[in-house]
């Protein structure tokens, strides 16, 4: 979950855009006929968002009397993102603006695509308005498909409006277990009241981010099995959190609530894990006596 900047771009350049794409004249003429429409619907999203209260927003049918939700989908997908239109260049100004091209609702995938916060087929007016499009990669784009938010506490994380602190609030808990397992959990951040707290547990929920972070926890934790085993064996436990806690603040630089940057601090502060559980990582049964690992059958 991430913080991105709001979009450069206003709905007037996406309708104008779209418009001069559309080569069937009463078409064009009616998206550009739309306008004040959109305008006015961009206007309360902008003031509704800053206070996280888009779920206030009523769903419709229609723009206008000639273009309902149908067209207007038509309009952003054969015009608005299709590769060549004149359009094009503002989608992708929109799709690629996260740093590393990752995925702000997950924070872990690549963007693949743009979503509708507020889902076009209940929102037609404002399937056009580049605030309200967001990058996102399939899967989180899947997820959330076209579920509307009906209070203040089921929207899922805006990544234009909301901010969630550089506070630790992301943190990892280490299971002694061999292999030894992790869980991920919520721990408010102070700037938070219960509305913010509920909407980070209901987009965890939403989009699986749990069980997401779970497997790549675990892959990350084959990935330094061997290099925790020679450290440990070396320097012994404070050796084993010397090296964890330098990868926690390498991590935490870069994004202080990232499922590693709450790995490597769990792992950290984790004795069991400084002392013993660092060696559990693989799978002993597949260790010989000699301490080199089999191939597995
Ligand atoms: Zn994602």
């Amino acid at each position: 979950m991430k913080r991105l900047h709001p979009p450069l771009i206003q709905a007037t350049d996406t309708v104008h855009a779209c418009a001069a794409g559309i080569t069937i004249a009463d078409r064009a003429q009616a998206l550009m006929d739309a306008l004040p429409a959109i305008q006015r619907s961009e206007a309360e999203y902008l003031e509704l968002g800053a206070t996280g209260q888009l779920y206030r927003i009523t769903p419709s049918d229609s723009v206008t009397p000639a273009i309902d939700a149908t067209l207007m989908g038509v309009i952003y997908k054969s015009h608005f993102a299709r590769q060549g239109s004149p359009s094009r260049t503002l989608y992708d100004q929109i799709r690629m603006a996260p740093e590393f091209g990752i995925c702000p609702l997950c924070g872990q995938r690549n963007v693949a695509t743009v979503d509708h916060y507020l889902p076009q087929t209940r929102f037609p007016t404002l399937n056009l308005t580049p605030i309200n499009l967001i990058p996102a990669c399939s899967d989180c784009n899947k997820k959330k498909l076209a579920s509307v938010p009906t209070s203040a506490e089921n929207q899922t994380f805006h990544p234009y409006f909301d901010e969630l602190s550089n506070e630790r609030w992301l943190i990892a808990e280490i299971q002694p277990s061999a292999p030894p397992t992790v869980s991920f959990e919520i721990r408010p951040a102070g700037t938070w009241d219960a509305v913010m707290t509920a909407r980070v547990r209901n987009h965890f929920l939403v989009m699986g981010l749990e069980e997401l972070y779970i497997a790549q926890a675990a892959s990350e934790m084959a990935d330094i099995s061997y290099a925790l085993e020679d450290i440990g064996a070396a320097t012994g436990p404070d050796g084993v959190r010397l090296h964890l806690n330098s990868q926690f603040r390498s991590r935490h630089a870069h994004n202080p609530n990232s499922w590693k940057t709450a790995l490597y601090e769990g792992l950290r502060d984790s004795d069991w894990f400084c002392a013993e559980g660092h060696r559990l990582i693989r799978n002993r049964s597949q260790i010989n006596t000699m301490g080199v690992a089999q191939p597995a059958l």
